[in-house]
């Protein structure tokens, strides 16, 4: 019997791609090789987390973390509001706390780096304009969902004119669209987690593109959303309680990094490797030949039906087959394949049949 952790987004969303990577990931605590990508994520939250903090506002009560402040602290004078930071103490910022590994070269990081300066300036000034109402930022929130631990760091809790909530979280990739936020079972957990840790009700998800310089808002997710999502998060809470670790090979294989231990990929035992190759290799020839035949019969097809259509006749005999002309079948006012040996039975046809009885 497997020990069950406290399941992340992260986790639950590796067990269920594939629980061998998952078992290497977290029993094994095999490491991978770090991704500039990542350390540029993890540079611009903790950036903003910086940036955020002087916004937060008081909350009726503390879920843990350094990043919210209670009522007591906010009446003590401990919460109260500082400046926060300007574009220059911003940008100083991002560059202390940049994180330098993994970039494929020294141009790739410096792309990378000035790209995080324009979408941080640009989200200062977002910011600075309109000044946010966070509740918290980066909050570590815990709870058990129906027996199961789960966990996560929310990007950022903000209130909402009503008096809830809105759960939001940065994302520095490419491409998304307010689907992504309609979708996210990433937002669907953070809902689950805030809606147990705050006494307001949660009335917003949102994704924040920092690419694309966008707020996608979606409301929150209903009874049966999180009953399914609640359903994923048990099946994999089983697997690992019951030690299940196959392999599912699929698209993360390409990005796996623990191939060289993975069954799926174990390479053939050197004694067997040159007689299996020359099979693939037979087998490889035989399906080029097979095509080149498909290819032939049918261009052959074709020009016996219009020989036989120019003629007007509608057997041909050879020495070893008969090709007949079909009559058209097609049902009236489709249009003709002309020569097309198969046409869903409809079209006329020109078929080589057995020989030709004598
Ligand atoms: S290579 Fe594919 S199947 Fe094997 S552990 Fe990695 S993700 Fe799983």
């Amino acid at each position: 019997m497997g020990t069950l952790p406290t399941l992340s987004y992260s986790q639950i969303r590796t067990y269920l791609e594939c629980p061998l990577r998952w078992k290497f990931l977290y029993i094994d605590r095999l490491s991978e090789a770090p991704r500039g990508y990542f350390s540029f994520g993890r540079t611009v939250h903790s950036v903003l987390e910086e940036l955020l903090q002087p916004f937060v506002q008081p909350t009726a009560r503390r879920a843990g973390g350094s990043t919210q402040f209670t009522l007591e602290e906010f009446g003590a004078g401990r919460g109260s509001p500082r400046a926060p930071l300007d574009p220059e103490g911003m940008l100083a910022l991002y560059d202390r706390l940049w994180v330098s590994e993994g970039y494929e070269s020294p141009e790739d990081e410096e792309r990378y780096r000035a790209l995080g300066r324009t979408l941080l300036l640009r989200y200062h000034r977002e910011i600075t304009t309109q000044p946010p109402t966070p509740v918290a930022v980066e909050a570590h929130l815990e709870t058990t969902w129906d027996g199961i631990p789960v966990h996560g760091y929310v990007d950022r809790i903000d209130l909402t004119p009503s008096g809830g909530l809105e759960v939001l979280d940065y994302k520095t990739g490419r491409g998304l669209t307010s689907r992504d936020a309609l979708t996210s079972e990433q937002l669907g957990l953070y809902q689950v987690l805030v809606e147990r840790n705050y006494p307001y009700p949660v009335e917003r998800l949102a994704l924040i593109d920092l690419r694309g310089g966008s707020h996608l808002v979606s409301p929150p997710r209903p009874a049966e959303a999180l009953a399914a999502l609640r359903q994923s998060v048990g099946e994999v809470a089983d697997g690992i309680r019951d030690e299940e670790y196959a392999p599912t090979p699929g698209r993360p294989c390409a990005r796996c990094e623990f191939q060289d231990r993975c069954p799926e990929f174990r390479e053939v035992p050197a004694g067997e490797r040159a007689a299996l190759a020359t099979l693939v290799d037979r087998f490889a020839e035989l399906r080029e030949v097979e095509r080149g035949l498909g290819e032939e019969l049918a261009s052959t097809a074709r020009t016996l039906h219009t020989e036989a259509e120019r003629l007007g006749v509608h057997r041909i005999p050879g020495a070893r087959g008969l090709a007949i002309r079909r009559r058209e079948t097609r049902p009236r006012g489709a249009s003709s394949t002309p020569g097309s040996p198969s046409a869903g039975g409809v079209a006329a046809g020109t078929t080589c049949g057995s020989p030709a009885p004598s």
